[in-house]
């Protein structure tokens, strides 16, 4: 399991003066906008009281002078801001050997591996905060998942002087009603090509498979573990919800043909299968089997799914998103014969063939004996 923290200091380099001149503390102080004298040039930093009034960095000093005219302007000390970050960073550095500086004031903090050394990533995260507070007199905001950019939407969120820790399997329950915009690399310009797709929240943009794996790196998370995991798994967002069992078993056969197809081109067996459900309403969650006995057989490995489907789809609720995959794979599927070996050979015999012809053909050209395709 990986675990990111996203460490951002909070009004940075307004947070430095503050540091250096307590006195400031509480008060809407403002950095840049023409040395300090409101006039022209761009504010770099704001403090949370000056935000108030609507001043923000890159705002251009005489707006910001308009808008918070009992504002205390100071003049942009570059070199001393960077002293600071270099000791922030000096912290950051004893908690892990891997540490990506975003920026002067933001870090990404690979905390992966680290729990042995240093207890759980969290309470780690809180001493980091803590420390950097504590040491250098300077607020910071962080964000803790397994996945960077979900961590770094939960700092985001987490300002000023906040944590938000999503935990592992809530990161696309997180996600969804968030504004697309919140991710990083979605510009102005996405933005708007976004919002004219109707794609408003990052729920929206996760029903676009293609687009979501454009800008969120979930999939590349997922499929990362699932090597570590060597597991063999598939999955498909239909975006109109399914609203039937009929209609989710159809695309559960789809998946299963796909992972057995996979596992036995690996010459695989699964002891293990996972169905993955996201309601309608984004709530997601994973259903997993031991089995008896290994299996690389569609018709086995959809008997377990769509038992599992059913034990998990309430009547009437909507489904739109299903996922199934194998895991703890072996090399054999013989040790605890669930089927007599007579009708396994003959299974491989059927699958054998229809692989053949899935390959030559496609994968469309046939199916075992399925409950698919019965109208359509
Ligand atoms: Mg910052």
């Amino acid at each position: 399991m990986s675990w990111f923290l996203h460490i951002d200091m909070d009004a940075f380099y307004a947070s430095v003066e503050v540091a250096l001149d307590p006195s400031l503390k509480g008060k809407p102080v403002i950095v840049g906008g023409r040395n300090g004298r409101g006039g022209r040039g761009v504010v770099t930093s704001a403090s949370y009281e000056a935000r108030k009034f609507g001043v923000h960095s890159a705002m251009p000093g005489f707006q910001a002078k308009k808008l918070c005219p009992q504002g205390i302007f100071l003049p942009n000390r570059r070199r001393t801001y960077v002293e600071f970050s270099v000791k922030v960073f000096a912290i950051l550095a004893q908690y892990s050997p891997t540490i990506h500086k975003l920026s002067i004031d933001e870090a990404l903090i690979d905390l992966t591996g680290t729990e042995r050394l240093l207890g759980p990533p969290l309470k780690t995260t809180d001493e980091i905060i803590r420390r950097i507070e504590k040491e250098l007199a300077l607020p910071s905001s962080g964000g803790l998942s397994t996945n960077r950019v979900v961590a770094k939407i939960a700092a985001t969120l987490a300002k000023p002087h906040g944590l938000i820790y999503i935990p592992a399997g809530c990161e696309e329950n997180f996600l969804a009603p968030q504004a697309v915009e919140m991710i990083p690399g979605v510009g102005p310009k996405t933005h708007k090509t976004m919002l004219q797709r109707g794609i408003q929240t990052i729920g929206d943009l996760l029903a676009q498979p293609e687009l979501a794996a454009r800008y969120l790196d979930l999939g590349a998370t997922t499929k990362s573990e699932q090597h570590h995991d060597h597991s063999v798994g598939n999955e498909t967002t239909s975006i109109a919800p399914l609203k039937t069992i009929g209609a989710m078993e159809e695309v559960l056969w789809d998946l299963v043909e796909e992972v057995g197809g996979r596992l036995r081109h690996a010459e695989l067996f699964a002891r293990c299968l996972t169905l993955k459900i996201r309601y309608s309403n984004f709530q997601t969650i994973t259903r997993s089997r031991t089995l008896p006995s290994p299996t690389c057989f569609d018709k086995e490995i959809f008997q377990v799914v769509s038992e599992l489907l059913r034990q998990n789809v309430a009547q009437g609720r909507a489904v739109r998103l299903l996922g199934v995959s194998a895991s703890a794979l072996q090399d054999s599927g013989w040790q605890e014969p669930l089927l007599d070996r007579e009708r396994r050979n003959s299974f491989e015999r059927l699958y054998k063939g229809i692989d053949k012809l899935r390959e030559k053909y496609g994968a469309e050209t046939i199916g075992a004996a399925t409950p698919r395709k019965r109208s359509s």
